[in-house]
């Protein structure tokens, strides 16, 4: 379970997320969509302990972020957007290493560590430097750390950018399995039509706020779109270009 309250970010004065009130409960997919600068990226950060809220709070499985952070983030896997490794380890030992700081090792870390490898196919290169993997390989990589220490809760940025199909598929079906078990995902994309495809609800940020949120069906009701596709909520919600606007750009 994932809850926020009057969550924000300020940067000077300048404010990213303003006021994000939003719980996810167990056993869900949780969409997070917004236009580019929308603060999806800030908040799922902070939701991840790796930026200090300016104000507001974060609870992780009923473990508020602020007073126990060490409890707080065993719980979660972050999958940030750009797949951050170190060069100079191998998969295998980056995977250890992970383990590693969230306190787990041994034999069970190890056949964990293994069947994670297997599944994303990273096997036969388990024993390679990362500075040697492509950038889907490191990105498989990144979400197998985010997964090693069994977390209750994933929250994962722009998830499917870089995969093949084939990966993409299986994170598709991972995280599915994973809320099938209890567990809770905070997914943000661009992909529209993935976020219809996976999540049980959506949140639409705007400029640092939740413009609307639900399941299809509610947005389309507090939007009065009936039959309303994802991408003309999103466009109505956030202000797509006209067809006169568009038009203008290409007047002489
Ligand atoms: P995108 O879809 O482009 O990834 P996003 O919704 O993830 O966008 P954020 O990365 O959360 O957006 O950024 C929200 C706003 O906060 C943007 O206007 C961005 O410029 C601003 N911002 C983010 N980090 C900083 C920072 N360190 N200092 C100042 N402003 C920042």
């Amino acid at each position: 379970m994932i809850e926020l309250t009057d969550l924000t970010k300020r940067y000077g004065k300048f404010t990213a997320v303003d006021g994000i009130n939003l719980t996810i409960p167990r056993g869900e997919l949780y969409g997070l969509l917004g236009p580019n600068g929308a603060g999806k990226t800030t908040t799922m950060r902070m939701i991840a302990g790796i930026l200090r809220p300016t104000s507001g709070r974060v609870r992780i499985s009923g473990i508020d972020l602020q007073d126990n952070p060490l409890v707080a983030k065993n719980k979660l896997g972050f999958i940030p957007d750009r797949p951050f490794v170190y060069d100079k380890l191998t998969g295998a030992e980056f995977l250890r290493f992970v383990a590693g700081l969230y306190g787990q090792g041994g034999p069970e870390i190890e056949r964990r560590i293994d069947e994670l490898l297997e599944l994303f196919e990273l096997g036969p290169w388990k024993d390679e430097l990362t500075e040697s993997y492509s950038h889907g390989m490191r990105q498989k990589l990144i979400i197998s750390s985010a997964l090693v220490h069994r977390p209750e809760v994933i929250v994962v940025d722009e998830p499917m950018v870089g995969l093949d199909p084939k990966s993409a598929r299986l994170l598709k079906d991972l995280l599915r399995e994973f809320v099938t078990r209890g567990g809770t995902v905070l997914m943000s994309t661009h992909t529209l039509e993935i976020a219809e495809g996976m999540c049980d609800r959506i949140a639409i940020v705007q400029g640092g706020r939740i413009a609307a949120a639900g399941t299809m069906d509610e947005l389309r009701y507090q939007t009065s779109s009936g039959g309303a596709s994802l991408e003309e909520l999103f466009l109505k919600l956030t202000g797509g270009l006209s067809e006169r606007e568009l038009s203008d750009l290409f007047e002489r």
